[in-house]
C-alpha cells in the first residue's frame, strides 16, 4: 500500500469576530488530503485533517518541502510491521529531515495537519474511530463514552450589547453546555468586569466561566486583570500575557489563586517543558492548551504528554484548542480533561458532527472511522472535493 498524492488548498473562514488582539476577517486555514491507494466500498481511502483555527494556511510550506519528501520515499518506508497501514512516525520522520532544531511554528502546523491527516487514514483503513486507536496506543484501551465540552465563545464583535452577550450565553446553556469561555482584555478593564458580571449572571458561578485574553497583557495590566479576576473563582484565566513570558506567567500564578491556561500558541515539546519548568504553572490546577495539529500533530502530542506524565501533570490538565472533531478525537482517546467547542462560528469548521449531541456539558462519540469528518456535511463537502 502507499500514499499516491496529498493535496492541500487554503479556504477563508470568513468570521467577523474578534478577540483582545486581533480580529478574524483574513484567516484562513489549510485542508489537506492525503490519498490513499488502499480501496475500501470501491473508493480510494483518504485521510483529511485541516490547521485548525487561529494561524493562517500554510500550504507554501507543504508544497515546498513537507509533501514532496514524503511522495519521494520509497512508500515501503512509509508503513508499518504489519505491512497492511501506514506508520505516521515514519512519515512524520520523512518530512523532519532536513530541518534544523528550533524556530518550531514555521513548519510545525503544516507538519502536524499532514501528520493528523495520515492518521486519519490509518483510522479508516483499521475500520476504526480515531479516538479508538489513540485510546489503543495511547491510553491501554480506555475510552469513554462521552467527553466533557465547553464552548469558546463572548467573542467581541461589531455594535455587540452586554444583553447580545448574555443571549449567546443563555443559547449556549440551552444547547447543554455547562461551562462557557468569554473573552477579556478588548475593552477597558471596568467594561470588561461589567461583561463578565453579566455573563456570571446567566451561567451562575465562576467554576462555570473561564476567560481568555489571547496574550493581550504587558505586565501592569496583567497583575490589574489578575486582582481583578481573582475574587470571582473563574473556572481559568487563559494567556493573560505573551505565550513565551515564562516570567511573567511565574509570576502571576504566584498572586492568583484559581487557574490559569494556556498552551495554544506552543509549538513543541520543548517550549512546553519550559511552561512547566520556568512559567510557574501549577500540576494538577493549571490548564494546558495544545493545539495538537498546529503542534506537529498526534504523535509529538503524545510526546509531550509523556514530558508532562513525568513532571506530575496529569492528563485531565489538558484541554486541547481547536473546537473540531480532531482535538475531540484527541481528548477522548488520550484521556484528556476535554475538548473546546465552537458553535455557530468559524463557518464550516467550528463544530462537531451533525448528529453530535450536547448534554450536561459532554458530547458523544461517533463510530465513524476515522476522525469522522464524514458526518460533518459542510466540512466534508470541502474535503471530498479537494480529494477528487
Ligand atoms: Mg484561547
Amino acid at each position: 500500500m502507499r500514499i499516491v498524492n496529498i493535496r492541500e488548498t487554503a479556504i477563508p473562514l470568513k468570521s467577523k469576530l474578534a478577540n483582545s488582539s486581533f480580529d478574524f476577517t483574513e484567516m484562513t486555514t489549510s485542508v489537506v488530503a492525503v490519498i490513499t491507494d488502499v480501496m475500501q466500498d470501491g473508493k480510494q481511502v483518504s485521510g483529511f485533517a485541516f490547521n485548525s483555527t487561529g494561524r493562517y494556511a500554510c500550504g507554501a510550506q507543504m508544497r515546498a518541502r513537507f509533501i514532496p519528501r514524503i511522495l519521494a520515499a520509497d512508500p515501503a518506508t512509509l508503513i508499518d510491521t504489519s505491512g497492511a497501514n501506514l506508520d505516521p512516525a515514519k512519515i512524520f520522520a520523512q518530512m523532519m529531515r532536513r530541518e534544523k532544531a528550533g524556530g518550531h511554528s514555521e513548519r510545525s502546523i503544516a507538519i502536524g495537519t499532514i501528520e493528523v491527516a495520515v492518521w486519519d487514514a490509518v483510522a479508516k483503513i483499521a475500520g476504526k474511530p480515531l479516538h479508538r486507536v489513540l485510546a489503543e496506543r495511547f491510553n491501554s484501551g480506555k475510552l469513554p463514552d462521552k467527553v466533557s465540552c465547553y464552548v469558546g465563545g463572548g467573542w467581541y464583535w461589531p455594535g455587540q450589547t452586554i444583553k447580545d452577550l448574555q443571549d449567546e450565553m443563555r443559547r449556549h446553556l440551552d444547547a447543554g453546555y455547562t461551562l462557557v469561555k468569554m473573552k477579556v482584555g478588548g475593552l477597558p478593564l471596568d467594561d470588561d468586569v461589567r461583561r463578565l458580571e453579566a455573563v456570571l449572571k446567566v451561567v451562575g458561578s465562576g467554576d462555570r466561566l473561564a476567560v481568555d485574553a489571547n496574550c493581550k497583557f504587558a505586565r501592569a495590566e496583567a497583575l490589574a486583570y489578575a486582582k481583578a479576576l481573582s475574587p470571582f473563582k473563574l473556572r481559568w484565566f487563559e494567556e493573560p500575557c505573551d505565550p513565551l513570558d515564562f516570567a511573567l506567567l511565574a509570576e502571576l500564578a504566584s498572586v492568583y489563586e484559581p487557574p490559569l491556561a494556556t498552551g495554544e500558541n506552543l509549538y513543541s515539546t520543548q517550549d512546553v517543558e519550559n511552561l512547566v519548568r520556568f512559567g510557574g504553572f501549577r500540576a494538577g490546577r493549571d490548564i494546558i492548551q495544545i493545539d495538537p495539529p498546529q503542534a506537529y500533530g498526534i504523535g509529538q502530542y503524545a510526546r509531550t504528554i509523556d514530558m508532562l506524565a513525568a513532571n506530575a501533570w496529569p492528563r485531565t490538565s489538558l484541554f486541547p484548542h481547536g473546537g473540531n472533531q480532531m482535538s475531540l478525537s484527541i481528548a477522548a482517546g488520550f484521556g484528556l480533561g476535554g475538548a473546546e467547542s465552537y458553535p455557530g462560528v468559524f463557518g464550516d469548521f467550528g463544530g462537531f458532527a451533525d448528529d453530535a449531541r450536547i448534554e450536561n456539558g459532554t458530547i458523544t462519540l461517533s463510530d465513524r472511522p476515522g476522525i469522522g469528518f464524514e458526518g460533518q456535511a459542510g466540512l466534508y463537502k470541502i474535503m471530498r472535493e479537494l480529494a477528487a
